[in-house]
């Protein structure tokens, strides 16, 4: 076989997408290569594939078990022996699957990467061909990562032992520079093929809603996608408790999940959402690393996360099927405080040396500082995201709130000087909430004791909203006319560009809403798109049917207990909809269909769509 029939013949894919084949290529031509793509690009296919071509035995060394017995349960399905050993298997189950894998039965096996230079493993390794190292979530070999793991370190010192050096793949979907570089130099790469796919993921919709209530706005969204699977995404145990209790008095089927839950509560809450018995998971950064559940329709953030590595891979588990999804963000002013708290009082650091400590502090704050603009810019989000990323957007995606909202370019030129001359009139000494509540005119305690209501631009713009004073004071920090200390008091400073206001030299335009209460409407505008968009584009008949493959697909999962995506993907359902297969062949070219798969549920499936389309793709005349 090659690599376009192993594609076909166990995944079941036509064409290989951007960025896999020139990874398999490389692996298979024997170099050492480094695979960066975003969630979802399809990461596991580039040692998949090449792990069924060349002799010998694949190890992929992933963190998480989760992972691991997704990615195995997968590919027996697809009909390739796999198998992993982590601390989850017996002691009787780890030697037996030893067994099997020194029989050479398995072409792929997982491994947890603490187990690696044990004595039983290395026995193993010792005396079999293994062909090549896989290294999934390679950025777990970085400090700098969001999230090191000591054991990664173990892959190198395995890596030595080995009397034949295998090739070593990493696969990752963080592409900060540092990152990279450390994957290379950690991990010991010789002269790799550095791969990075474009962080774009097309079928998702990006928007920012910043509601008065965030309760109601998520109860709204939720409304027009009843039926559909999605994660809402808190910041805090008590935030997701809270949420989770009204959406279930509400009438949601809903789970929940975040540390604080015992371990049998979390996977089974998990196993709920993935077996598609409940719709909505609402969860802490806890969950998600690993989980490939291929249909999440939505991620809603109920609260703005602290970076904007977290938002986008929290936010990239929708639609990894490629089909239409939203990422929703609501944000509220609260949510900048909560994470400024996260950021100064870090426990995860504590072994870190002082300098270093201020360092990453100083890091993080800055990172916050960018997740905040995001939530505030009025320019394109995916480009903002993409550019955050280092890769150049256009300044039009036509899929995400800003673009799809009416904005008018606004001289704010005069506000901006009333606001830059206050910051520099009170010597640079306060934060932004003082400085809005100055030219406000506000009559606080707070004002009164800082003698802020004498100070000259005192009251100057009492009739111009506060959210709007902030919008432009977001504006004028984006663009560089005032900065923010990046400490816990955020005092507001003058920069270079400052000066050329105050003095006329500069105008300042910025784009604005043409109307605050866009905000609701707008949600419910993409509500009946979404719809339109999710469920393809399936006239009654084909949705009908989709209903009963559907229903077909949770019994098949239910007696192979293995997850409904597992079975086939929506993706794959929808396709089967549109051509109405009514031969083997015809299943065949339905995508996602491989020969395995048809071989164990191919019969059962085209019956199903016989019953309601003996003729196959022949449309029936309406009655
Ligand atoms: P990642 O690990 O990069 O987040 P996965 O490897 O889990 O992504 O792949 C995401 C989804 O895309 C899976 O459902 C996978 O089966 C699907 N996929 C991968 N490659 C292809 C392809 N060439 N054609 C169609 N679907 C693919
Ligand atoms: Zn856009």
């Amino acid at each position: 076989m090659n690599k376009y029939e192993v594609l076909k013949h166990y995944f079941g894919y036509d064409a290989f997408r951007d960025g896999q084949e020139e990874l398999i290529d490389s692996i298979l031509s024997g170099k050492d290569t480094l695979g960066i793509m975003p969630t979802g690009a399809g990461k596991s296919i580039c040692y998949q594939v090449p792990a069924l071509l060349m002799d010998g035995i694949t190890l992929v060394i992933s963190p998480l078990i989760s992972l691991m017995k997704d990615q195995v349960s997968s590919l027996n399905q697809a009909g390739v022996h796999a198998a992993f050993l982590n601390s989850s298997l017996t002691a009787g189950q780890y030697y037996k699957a030893l067994e099997y894998a020194r029989a050479g039965r398995y072409p792929i096996i997982y491994v947890a990467p603490e187990r690696l230079v044990t004595g039983e493993f290395m026995d193993f390794a010792l005396h079999t061909k293994i062909s090549m190292v896989a290294v999934d979530e390679a950025h777990c070999v970085s400090q700098w990562g969001q999230d090191f793991r000591p054991s990664y370190l173990k892959i190198m010192e395995f890596i030595d032992m080995l009397p034949t050096r295998p090739v070593v793949a990493a696969f990752t979907a963080t592409a900060t520079r540092e990152v990279r570089d450390d994957i290379i130099d950690i991990l010991m790469l010789r002269e790799p093929t550095v791969l990075t796919t474009g962080f774009d993921r097309p079928n998702l919709y990006f928007g920012v809603l910043a509601p008065k209530d965030k309760y109601a706005a998520l109860t709204n969204y939720l409304e027009g996608h009843r039926g559909e699977c999605g994660i809402i995404y808190c910041l805090t145990r008590k935030i997701v408790e809270e949420v989770t209790e009204k959406l279930q008095k509400d009438g949601y089927s809903v789970t929940r999940y975040h540390a604080g839950l015992s371990d049998h509560e979390r996977r089974s809450n998990q196993d709920d959402f993935i077996y598609d018995r409940k719709d909505i998971i609402v969860a802490t950064n806890a969950f998600g690393m690993g989980i490939d559940k291929s249909n999440v329709r939505y991620v809603v953030h109920y609260n703005m996360p602290k970076n904007m590595e977290s938002y986008y891979q929290e936010a990239g588990r929708a639609g990894r099927d490629g089909e239409p999804s939203q990422c929703i963000l609501l944000y509220g002013g609260q949510d900048v405080v909560t994470n400024q708290l996260f950021v100064e009082n870090n426990q995860e650091n504590q072994e870190l040396d002082p300098v270093t400590l201020r360092f990453v502090m100083e890091r993080n704050r800055e990172r916050l500082k960018k997740m905040t603009f995001y939530c505030f810019t009025n320019e394109c989000l995916r480009d903002y995201i993409l550019r955050y990323f280092g890769e150049y957007g256009s300044n039009y995606c036509g899929n995400c709130s800003n673009c799809l909202s009416q904005f008018e370019t606004v001289d704010v030129t005069d506000l901006a000087k009333v606001l830059i001359g206050c910051v520099e009139s009170c010597r640079q000494r306060y934060g932004i909430n003082v400085i809005i509540d100055t030219v406000h005119g506000a009559n606080t305690a707070k004002i009164r004791n800082y003698h802020m209501d004498e100070n000259p631009y005192y009251g100057q713009l009492a009739k111009v909203p506060a959210y709007k004073l902030r919008q432009v004071m977001n504006h004028l920090m984006m663009d560089d006319y005032l900065m923010a200390t990046n400490d816990e008091y955020a005092i507001i400073k003058l920069t270079d560009k400052s000066g050329n206001v105050l003095n006329g030299e500069e105008s300042i335009f910025m784009k604005m809403a043409r109307e605050q209460e866009r905000i609701p409407k707008e949600a419910k505008e993409k509500k009946t798109k979404a719809k339109a968009a999710g469920a393809a584009s399936l006239n009654e008949q084909e949705t009908a049917l989709f209903e009963r493959l559907r229903a077909l697909r949770m019994e098949t999962a239910k007696s192979e207990k293995v997850p409904p995506y597992i079975v086939f993907s929506d993706k794959t359902l929808v396709h089967m909809c549109l051509l109405k297969p009514a031969t083997k062949e015809q299943m065949l070219k339905v995508s996602g269909v491989g020969e395995l798969k048809y071989e164990k549920y191919g019969e059962r499936f085209l019956n199903c769509v016989r019953e309601m389309f003996p003729e196959g793709d022949e449309t029936p005349a309406p009655l």
